[in-house]
C-alpha cells in the first residue's frame, strides 16, 4: 500500500519547513507511518506535485502536511494554497487524503468525499489509523514523538534538495510562560520538553541518513528548555543551563561532520528575568553553534499600552537588556561572521495599536542602532489572526486605513534607516560568505543564500545554475539584502553589469569596455575597489 507525505511547506512561529527546511511534521508522518508498519511511504513536495500538474502515481493514502499562519516572502518554494489542496483531491479520487499541520481548519470549507482534516496531531492519526484502525483526533505523547523523530528520519533522503536541506529540530512543546500573548496558539498547548538525550538521538540518526545542518528552532523559547515550571519570576519559570549544555555539548561529541547548528526563537522576558542563567545558556550556545546564528526576540510592539493589553511578553527596557547580553556575548566573530546576533520579530494587528505604536517600535529600534548595538535582522509582519486566540481584529473601518499608512510610512524608515545600517556593520564590504546555492533567479540576477537560520540573501549579477554552490563576497547593499560578486572574482572577464554594480562606478562601466587602461587607473582610485583588490584574479 503506497503511502505519500505531500509537503505543502509549512511556516509558523515556531517550526518553518520551506525549503531547504524540512519541518518535523512531515518526518514525524514518515515515523508514525513506518511504526504502524506501511512499508512504501514517501516524500514529494508541492513543488514537485506542481510540475505534474497534481498528478499522483497509484498512492492509495497521501498526507497533506500544510499551514502557514504567519506567511512571509520565500525563496525556497511558494506553500501549498487552498485551491491546491481541493485540486490534488479532485484530480486524485482513488487517493484518501489526510490534511494536517499547523493549517488553519476554520478557513478550510472542503467538498471532497477523499479528503478528512486531522485535527491535533497528524502523526498521531496516522499511527492509530493504520496501526489500530482508530480514527479520532488525538495528541501525540512524548514518548511518541520520540520515537516517530527517530523513526522518520528516513524521509530525508528523499528530498529534491537532499543533502543541502536544514532539518528543523523540536525541543518540546506549549508556552512556558504563566500568561500568555493575545495572537498565539502556544499556550493552548500544555509544556511538555524532550528530553536532551532523545533530541542527541534523533539528530544522530538524521546525521547518518546523510543531514548535516541543524535548527533548534522549534519551541516558544529555547532559554526556557527543560525549566523549572516550579520556579516561576514575574511569569517564566526559571531556566535550565544544564539541560541546554547537556543538549548542545551532547550534540557537538556524537556529530563531528556538523556543518550548521542554529537555533531560533528566544524570548528576552526570560533574558531579563534570569540574568546569570541567561548569560550562562548564551555562553554555551556561542561555544558550541557555528557562525551565523541567530536569536529571534518576539518582541511584537514597543508601545507599553499595547504590550499590556495584549499580555506581551517583555517591556521595552528587557527586549533592549537582552539585546545587550546577546551582543556582548554573541557578537564575536568567526570567519568574520557574529557567532550569535538577536533578530526582531514586530507585529502588526495588535489590541490597542494607535497612530502612536509605530513609532514607538521605530523610535526603539533607532536607540538600538545608535547605541551601536546590532541586530541581526528585523522582522514585521501582520497578523492572520486564528480563531482559537484572544485577538480577532485589532481595529476596524477608518481606523484601519489612517494606521495602514502610518504602518507602512514606519516600516519604510525602518528599512532604510536600520535594517540597511546593520547589514553593513554585520556584513562589511569584503567579507566573503561560503558555501552559498543559488535558489532564485530575478531577471539577470541570482539570488542565493547560506543554509541556516535567516540566512542573508546575496544578489549576484550574474545567470548562475539554480541550487549551484558558490562563494561570493560583499561589494554593496539593498535595503534587506546583499550585492556580491563570485569568490574569487576576475575584473577582466567580469560583464558591464557587474562592473556596474561597485559602488561609485556605476554609469561609468562602459568606459571600461571603450578604454580598459584608463578605467583601471580611474577605479583604482575609489575605496570600495581598494578593498575588493585583495579578492581579484587579475
Ligand atoms: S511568550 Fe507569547 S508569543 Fe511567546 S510562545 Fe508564549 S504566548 Fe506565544
Amino acid at each position: 500500500m503506497k503511502f505519500l507525505i505531500i509537503d505543502g511547506f509549512v511556516d509558523e512561529p515556531t517550526c518553518l519547513g520551506v525549503p531547504p527546511y524540512i519541518s518535523t511534521y512531515v518526518r514525524y508522518v514518515a515515523g508514525a507511518a513506518k511504526l504502524a508498519g506501511l512499508r512504501d511511504v514517501h516524500y514529494k513536495t508541492i513543488t514537485e506535485l506542481r510540475e505534474k500538474d497534481f498528478i499522483l502515481e497509484n498512492c492509495e493514502y497521501s498526507t497533506i502536511i500544510a499551514g502557514n499562519p504567519v506567511p512571509g516572502k520565500y525563496l525556497g518554494g511558494n506553500p501549498i494554497e487552498l485551491k491546491e489542496i481541493e485540486e490534488i483531491a479532485k484530480k486524485n479520487r482513488k487517493t484518501k487524503f489526510f490534511l494536517g499541520g499547523p493549517i488553519q481548519f476554520e478557513n478550510c470549507y472542503f467538498d471532497h468525499s477523499n479528503l478528512k482534516i486531522i485535527e491535533k496531531d497528524i502523526e498521531a492519526f496516522i499511527f492509530h489509523f493504520f496501526r489500530h484502525s482508530d480514527s479520532s483526533f488525538r495528541y501525540r505523547s512524548i514518548e511518541e514523538l520520540n520515537e516517530f523523530a527517530v523513526n522518520g528520519a528516513f524521509i530525508v533522503n528523499e528530498h529534491p534538495r537532499y543533502p543541502d536541506i536544514i532539518a528543523e529540530i523540536e525541543t518540546g512543546r506549549g508556552c512556558p510562560r504563566v500568561t500568555h500573548c493575545s495572537f498565539c496558539v502556544e499556550g493552548l498547548f500544555e509544556v511538555d520538553f524532550r528530553e536532551p538525550k532523545d533530541i542527541i538521538e534523533e539528530i544522530y540518526t538524521l546525521n547518518q541518513y546523510g543531514v548535516k545542518h541543524f535548527r533548534i528552532g522549534k519551541q516558544a523559547d529555547l532559554y526556557s528548555y527543560g525549566g523549572d515550571l516550579s520556579k516561576i519570576k514575574n511569569g517564566f519559570p526559571k531556566p535550565n543551563s544544564l539541560w541546554i549544555e547537556y543538549l548542545y555539548k551532547g550534540i557537538r561529541d556524537k556529530i563531528p561532520n556538523i556543518k550548521t547548528l542554529h537555533l531560533d526563537n528566544v524570548n528576552p522576558g526570560t533574558i531579563a528575568n534570569f540574568p546569570e542563567e541567561s548569560k550562562k545558556i548564551t555562553e554555551i550556545i556561542v561555544e558550541h553553534n557555528t557562525p551565523g546564528d541567530v536569536a529571534a526576540f518576539g518582541m511584537e510592539s514597543a508601545d507599553p499600552l499595547v504590550i499590556e493589553k495584549n499580555s506581551l511578553k517583555a517591556s521595552p527596557y528587557e527586549v533592549y537588556f537582552a539585546i545587550e547580553m546577546l551582543n556582548q556575548i554573541g557578537g564575536i566573530r568567526e570567519n568574520g561572521i557574529p557567532k550569535l546576533l538577536p533578530g526582531i520579530n514586530l507585529i502588526k494587528g495588535l489590541i490597542g495599536e494607535n497612530k502612536d505604536t509605530f513609532r514607538k517600535n521605530y523610535e526603539f529600534l533607532l536607540k538600538v542602532k545608535e547605541d551601536g548595538l546590532l541586530l541581526r535582522r528585523i522582522n514585521i509582519r501582520q497578523i492572520k489572526p486564528s480563531n482559537k486566540t484572544q485577538i480577532k481584529k485589532a481595529y476596524s473601518g477608518k481606523d484601519e486605513k489612517i494606521l495602514d499608512a502610518i504602518f507602512r510610512n514606519y516600516r519604510e524608515k525602518i528599512r532604510n534607516e536600520i535594517d540597511n545600517y546593520m547589514l553593513k556593520q554585520i556584513f562589511p564590504e569584503g567579507t566573503i560568505l561560503r558555501n552559498l546555492i543559488v535558489e532564485s533567479h530575478r531577471g539577470d540576477w541570482s539570488l542565493a543564500r547560506q543554509i541556516g537560520t535567516y540566512p542573508i540573501t546575496v544578489n549576484i549579477p550574474k545567470k548562475i545554475e539554480i541550487h549551484k554552490k558558490i562563494d561570493s563576497f560583499v561589494i554593496a547593499y539593498r535595503e534587506r539584502s546583499i550585492v556580491g560578486f563570485l569568490f574569487p572574482f576576475s575584473i577582466k572577464n567580469a560583464s558591464l553589469k557587474e562592473i556596474e554594480e561597485i559602488p561609485g562606478i556605476g554609469k561609468k562601466a562602459s568606459d571600461y569596455f571603450l578604454n580598459k587602461e584608463t578605467f583601471k587607473k580611474e577605479i583604482s582610485k575609489l575605496k570600495i575597489f581598494e578593498k575588493i583588490r585583495a579578492n581579484l584574479i587579475d
